[in-house]
């Protein structure tokens, strides 16, 4: 079956927040509870994690995921890394080295914060006792594969020093992270028309560092994808309201939904 499935639709503080609460949005709707921002793909036979948020742990467990091909960081904000640690609970499963792929910079990031994590690739040690994971830096533009997906790092620009999306088989799930800018190389590895779009929303009204609703509609326009789902929403963004005030072929999206994508 390909599929993906939104783990957590959240932003960094997550839905309702300490400080915000439930903000703007309607406690009653369960859509509206959003821990932190992940996505499972499985797609094509390989099945991929996007980042490790600090709920990460209680989104797998929930989904019974316990192993998967290769895991993506799209930059080196807590939001997205900070779960890492769970990922020594793959290592148990799997009994062997997890790999994972991101930017130079967020590698360095999580060398300096996380070293105890890291191993060499060819290094045999008792990972149940030893965690394991294997860094893969990657490049902007540059494809690879995992097993008979095709991966393209995109640059994503004015979030984070250094923060890649990730189109899949040449446009067929595209994944855009926190944003402000989505560069014009972006829509280059774009080919054909996406049978869905990722994209984050964080507040309507955008910050310095994040979009606001209309840059978002405008890059959904732009890569017109047959269904696009907004996550990594702030306590801003209502589920209902997203719905109401985006295009049809926009659906906010919920801790754990599922999209179908045979
Ligand atoms: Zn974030
Ligand atoms: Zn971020």
């Amino acid at each position: 079956m390909n599929k993906v499935i939104i783990l957590g639709a959240g932003a960094a503080p997550g839905v309702p927040s300490i400080n915000n609460g439930w903000g703007a949005c309607n406690p009653d709707n369960p859509k509206n509870y959003r821990t932190r921002t992940s996505a499972f793909i499985e797609y094509n036979g390989t099945q991929i994690l996007i980042d490790t948020n600090p709920d990460i742990n209680r989104q797998l467990t929930h989904h019974k995921i316990q192993r998967f091909d290769a895991l993506l960081y799209t930059h080196a904000h807590a939001d997205h890394v900070h779960g890492i640690d769970d990922m020594r609970g793959i290592n148990r499963v799997t009994h062997k080295n997890l790999d994972f792929y991101c930017g130079k910079k967020t590698a360095e990031y999580i060398q300096h914060n996380f070293s105890y994590l890291l191993t060499e690739p060819d290094r045999v040690q008792d990972v149940v006792r030893m965690p394991s994971l294997v860094p893969h830096i990657i490049d902007a533009n540059e494809s690879f594969m995992i097993k008979t997906l095709k991966i393209t790092p995109v640059e994503i620009l004015e979030h984070c020093p250094e923060s890649l999306g990730y189109v899949f088989e040449d446009g067929e799930i595209v994944y855009i992270p926190d944003f402000k800018i989505v560069p014009e190389s972006v829509y280059t590895h774009i080919k054909k028309q996406p049978k869905l779009l990722i994209i984050p929303l964080t507040t309507p009204f955008g910050q310095v560092t994040h979009a606001g609703l209309d840059d978002v509609i405008d890059v959904i326009k732009r890569i017109a994808p047959q269904k696009a789902v907004i996550n990594h929403m702030a306590s801003e963004c209502d589920y209902d309201w997203v719905n109401s005030v985006t295009p049809d072929n926009v659906e906010a999206a919920y801790d754990g939904m599922e999209i179908n994508l045979d």
